[in-house]
């Protein structure tokens, strides 16, 4: 009989593993026992900071590396792998593959893009602690860990909506990239969830020495749609707030029944019992 082949869980957190309201992840709390038992590892993939995530990581009792700032960084807890992946640095414990330009270069941006729509937009920065609180409903000190940003900059938008799309090609024409998230405007480099998995993906088989991985992406989100359609299967989560996303597959598709973590359990729940979960999720 030959080896199984090794499994990967890449998952959201606002929505997905958390709850959308209460952030408890308490209804997946046996299922991630379970995965750990496995040693399947579970890797947050989020628009979350690294200060963030560390917070809610050591809550989760994960020690496994985790993806920042919409796919902008991966985390990897030094020692983890043998080496250190190729294109990564050592900052702080970890070896990060950062996917995207550092904050400071969007903020001159920003700052470049300021006169020519005056009172226009307000970003997370000029904002500060206060101001992201007041934008967000955020903690004071919630806002301080959200400020705390290495690669990417949100912005809200206050003008009218073709000002907006000037804003965005304004901001294109200057090398950056604008997501559109729930609230706000995200500004990075070129760079995705889905691309952050993809590349993490690569170095775990790498390191595993397999030649292929079973994978399942989670998320519930527009900014979820390119790692669930990078990922062998996709778990949709159903939201409270919005419809399901988009995706541009159709088979390996997942959609829940549970919002938030209990959509997360069902779903990954079946994928870690179906034998070759691939063909397990129909469209
Ligand atoms: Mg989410």
């Amino acid at each position: 009989m030959s080896a199984p082949v090794p499994r990967l869980v890449f998952t959201d957190l606002d929505g997905s593993l958390l709850d959308h309201q209460s952030y408890s992840f308490a209804p997946a709390t046996p299922l991630l026992a379970e995965l750990a038992a496995a040693c399947i590892p579970v890797v947050p993939v989020t628009s979350k900071t690294r200060v963030e995530i560390e917070a809610l990581r050591q809550q989760l009792d994960n020690t496994h590396p985790f993806i920042v700032e919409n796919g902008a960084a991966v985390f990897i807890p030094q020692g983890y792998f043998e080496q250190a992946p190729h294109g990564t640095e050592e900052v702080d414990g970890y070896w990060v593959k950062a996917m995207s330009g550092p904050r400071q270069r969007w903020l001159d941006l920003l700052d470049k893009l300021r006169p020519q729509f005056e009172g226009e937009f307000e970003n997370f920065y000029r904002a500060g602690p206060a101001g992201i609180a007041a934008m967000t409903g955020l903690s004071p000190e919630g806002a301080v860990l959200a400020n705390q940003r290495e690669y990417s900059e949100p912005v809200q938008w206050r003008g009218a909506d073709d000002r907006k799309a000037a804003f965005v090609q304004a901001l294109t024409l200057q090398g950056a990239h604008a997501l559109q998230g729930g609230r706000f405007l995200t500004i990075a480099g070129d760079c995705d969830k889905g691309r952050a998995l993809d590349w993490l993906r690569t170095e775990y088989r790498r390191a595993w020495q397999a030649s292929a991985v079973m994978d399942i992406a989670v998320g519930d989100s527009g900014n979820d749609v390119a790692m669930l359609d990078a990922a062998g299967s996709a778990l949709l989560v159903r939201s409270p707030v919005h419809d399901f996303p988009e995706l541009k597959r159709d088979s390996g598709v997942m959609r829940s029944a549970g919002y938030g973590p209990e959509g997360w359990v069902e779903g990954v729940g079946q994928w870690l019992a179906a034998e070759d979960p691939h063909k397990h999720f129909k469209g």
